[in-house]
């Protein structure tokens, strides 16, 4: 048996890339100094592998930005707006990543979607009607190379044919079957260049195949591969999936000319029951995802090598269920964590350790390692909270219903509020500058006290409530200065959860996430919100809106327990958030809004598990969160960067009163959903894009409502950007709102 990374994180265990990547983006650092900080990753990344003794070793698993968006540029999929920029190759990728405004043209960035079921995005591939396909591998081969020249041979690794396609949006009358045989040429383009530089295995990620397949999909991916195999020669392909089982194609799998194909056994249920049933041929690898590379958990060994022990020793080699790009580096940057605590996580390099044990036990019988981990999981990991344990047992149908009706509530709403027409209001966070970072991490270090901590916010939340009445904006927010994250926050603040200094995961290009662990049972000890939007009311007559994480994304963007159900944690923490609303409620707070960005998160990629293993226990948590209130009360809640028109019905059922979507980098494709649906919800597509820095036009803008009023009703209808605006920078935020109110005036007094 050997040992397989399918992807490490790229972004630096101190988030070294990063840094360096936004200090090139403000031109304080030139593309030779990012480079050779990118350089300094990868080998940081290679020696840690090498290290721990793993045997296939990813390259080109690193990007600047994100590897599909890397996999598009290699094939030359790039759409001409990027490509007649004169700026530099680098220069057009970041452009295609977040957009670009400069003399040299304005132009926006490509859609962001999420990756599968994490809170990973990728750029979206368009492919307009001119594109042609061609073939640029220097950034596989140079990465190749360069691992060789430190004397680390490595599996460089690449988006399949097969998931490419399927992730690519077609902006003209192009489809798929007018480029498959091109794009096949162009892999195995790909694999002649690879048999000339010696490469001994390619990985190809096809994680598509784990969605559920339609008889097209499944003659799609044979033919591609059909065609693609027989031109292999002397490189050797593993075939990696990850993210769920390959239920559907997994006879047709096993008879591929593949060398070796990857499986998850981690997310995949069905993974062990298809090798069981079918077999699994002795001609190939067998590269089996048994140890768990989106959670931070040490690996149960005796659990897997109870999996293990059913599965064809002499083919097998063992691995993570996915790239572990969606855990931090290592717990050794924990200081502040007891050994006690820190014994029962397992990040990234950490997990390279465990699938050396889990070789040495299996392969040559090494059991100290067993003995150890069994020692680990036999103890209690701490006493659970009996109080909130019963509390979620006790829970029944009546406290996931809000009354009275939704069009109840709208009617006295709109008698309360008196709004005119498409209100305006924004997401809620306003730019985190350099000053409000620099707050926090002082008062972090003990350097300024509580009071001074809060005047400096309560100064920052003064002066935007100002700016936003000034500019004229109908629903104030306070804007979110005491926040780092919008769950870390909230974590920080709930009995039951753990933080940690240096776990940050990559989100998307350069943005990152700390994830808080689900450590215990989650309860409120203390209020969350109501200080900071009690105080930010009483600057103005104007209605504020209150800003909550609601209790799904919240478990989503956590680390969450294995030792008990997700449904169990959310509701916990559903019960907490409740709490913070009503207490909100009773502070005179007139509108909440529960953010669930991260509602679909984890949804199952099969559509046929939709309702039965998520949905039906998620939107009832959220239901729960303000199913109290009175009808007074107005709920909003806000959601995006994913797909929302598949699940639209379900959004509608979580009954809030308002929600905002980001919908502009979409393209408004949501727009056709909300219609045919009869969406009930009052709702606010997001009119412009904030994850780029340009500033949009009060005629775009325009243009963009016009569009919006051709599906959504008048009276439904809410004027805002796309997203919270945090990252973004205090005159690109000031310009592209005053034109969002100056665009919203424009077109009511048209109305
Ligand atoms: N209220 C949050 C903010 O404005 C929402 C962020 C999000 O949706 N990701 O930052
Ligand atoms: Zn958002």
């Amino acid at each position: 048996m050997t040992t397989s990374i399918i992807g490490y994180p790229r972004i630096g265990a101190h988030r070294e890339l990063k840094f360096a990547t936004e200090k090139f983006f403000r031109q304080e650092l030139s593309e030779a100094g990012l480079q050779a900080v990118a350089a300094e990753q990868r080998k940081e990344n290679w020696q840690k592998q090498a290290a721990a003794g793993i045997d296939f070793i990813a390259s080109n698993d690193f990007s600047f930005y994100d590897t599909t968006l890397d996999t598009a540029f290699a094939l030359n999929i790039i759409p001409k707006r990027y490509q007649n920029l004169a700026i530099s190759p680098l220069e057009k990728y970041f452009a295609a990543a977040r957009g670009h405004q400069s003399e040299v043209g304005d132009v926006k960035a490509l859609a962001m979607k999420k990756w599968f079921n994490t809170n990973y995005h990728y750029m979206v591939p368009e492919f307009d009607d001119g594109t042609t396909i061609q073939l640029d591998l220097t950034k596989l081969l140079s990465e190749y190379r360069e691992a060789l020249a430190l004397g680390i041979t490595t599996k460089p690794v690449l988006i399949g044919p097969f998931t490419l396609l399927k992730l690519i949006r077609f902006t003209g009358q192009t489809q798929i079957s007018d480029v498959q045989n091109e794009l096949v040429r162009a892999y195995a383009e790909i694999l002649s260049q690879l048999v000339t530089e010696k490469v001994e295995w390619l990985q190809l990620d096809e994680p598509a195949l784990v969605f559920d397949l339609t008889t097209e999909d499944i003659s799609l991916f044979k033919a591609i591969y059909a065609d693609l195999l027989p031109q292999k020669q002397t490189v050797k392909i593993l075939l990696q999936t990850y993210f769920g089982d390959v239920r559907d194609i997994y006879t047709d799998l096993i008879q591929l000319d593949v060398d070796g194909i990857g499986l998850d056994f981690v997310e995949g249920r069905k993974t062990a029951e298809l090798i069981a049933t079918h077999g699994f041929p002795t001609d190939k690898k067998l590269f089996a995802g048994v140890v768990n590379g989106k959670n931070i958990w040490r690996n149960d060994y005796q659990k897997t090598l109870d999996i293990l022990a059913t599965l064809p020793k002499a083919s097998v080699v063992i691995g993570t269920s996915c790239s572990l790009q969606h855990v931090p580096y290592t717990v050794n940057a924990e200081s502040e964590l007891s050994q006690d605590i820190l014994r029962h996580f397992a990040f990234a390099e950490e997990k390279l350790l465990e699938l050396k044990d889990l070789n040495d036990i299996f392969c040559h019988g090494q059991e100290d390692s067993l003995t150890a981990n069994q020692v680990l999981f036999a103890a209690k990991r701490y006493q659970g909270n009996r109080a909130v344990q019963s509390k979620v047992a006790a829970l029944g149908d009546a406290d996931f219903t809000r009354t009275p009706d939704f069009s109840e509530r709208e009617n006295v709403q709109k008698a309360i509020f008196q709004l005119p027409k498409l209100p305006t209001t924004t997401i809620g966070s306003f730019p985190q500058t350099a000053d409000v970072r620099k707050n926090r991490l002082n008062f972090k270090r003990g350097e300024i006290s509580k009071a001074e901590y809060d005047t400096f916010n309560q100064e920052k939340t003064k002066d935007w409530i100002k700016w936003q009445e000034q500019v004229g904006f109908d629903i104030l927010v306070h804007g979110e200065f005491e926040r780092n994250d919008m769950v870390e926050y909230f974590g920080e603040k709930l009995d039951g959860y753990i933080f940690t200094k240096n776990a940050w995961v990559q989100s998307y290009g350069t943005r990152c996430v700390k994830p808080p662990i689900v450590w215990g049972d989650i309860a409120r000890i203390q209020s969350l919100t109501v200080e900071d939007a009690v105080y930010a009311q009483s600057l103005t007559d104007k209605t504020l809106k209150g800003m909550l994480t609601g209790p799904v994304t919240i478990l989503n963007w956590s680390f969450p327990r294995e030792d008990i159900s997700l449904k169990v944690s959310t509701l916990q923490i559903a019960l907490a958030i409740q709490e913070e609303v009503l207490d909100l409620e009773q502070n005179g707070i007139k509108i909440i809004q529960i953010d669930e960005a991260a509602l679909r998160e984890k949804l199952p990629l099969r559509q046929t598990d939709w309702h039965s293993e998520y949905l039906d226990w998620a939107i009832p948590a959220f239901r729960l969160v303000h199913a109290k209130v009175a009808p007074e009360t107005q709920i909003h809640t806000h959601m995006c960067y994913s797909e929302f028109t598949d699940i639209i019905s379900a959004i509608d059922a979580m009954d809030a009163d308002v929600i905002s979507f980001e919908a502009s980098r979409s393209d408004l494709s949501i727009l056709d959903a909300l219609q045919a649906n009869g969406f009930r919800t009052q709702n606010g597509p997001g009119v412009y894009d904030i994850h780029s820095p340009r500033i949009p036009s009060v005629g775009e803008i325009q243009d963009v409502i016009r569009r919006i009023l051709t599906k959504v009703p008048v009276e439904k209808l809410w004027i805002n950007p796309d997203c919270g605006l945090k990252t973004r920078g205090v005159a690109e935020v000031k310009a592209s709102l005053e034109n969002l109110v100056k665009a919203t005036q424009g077109i009511r007094s048209e109305l």
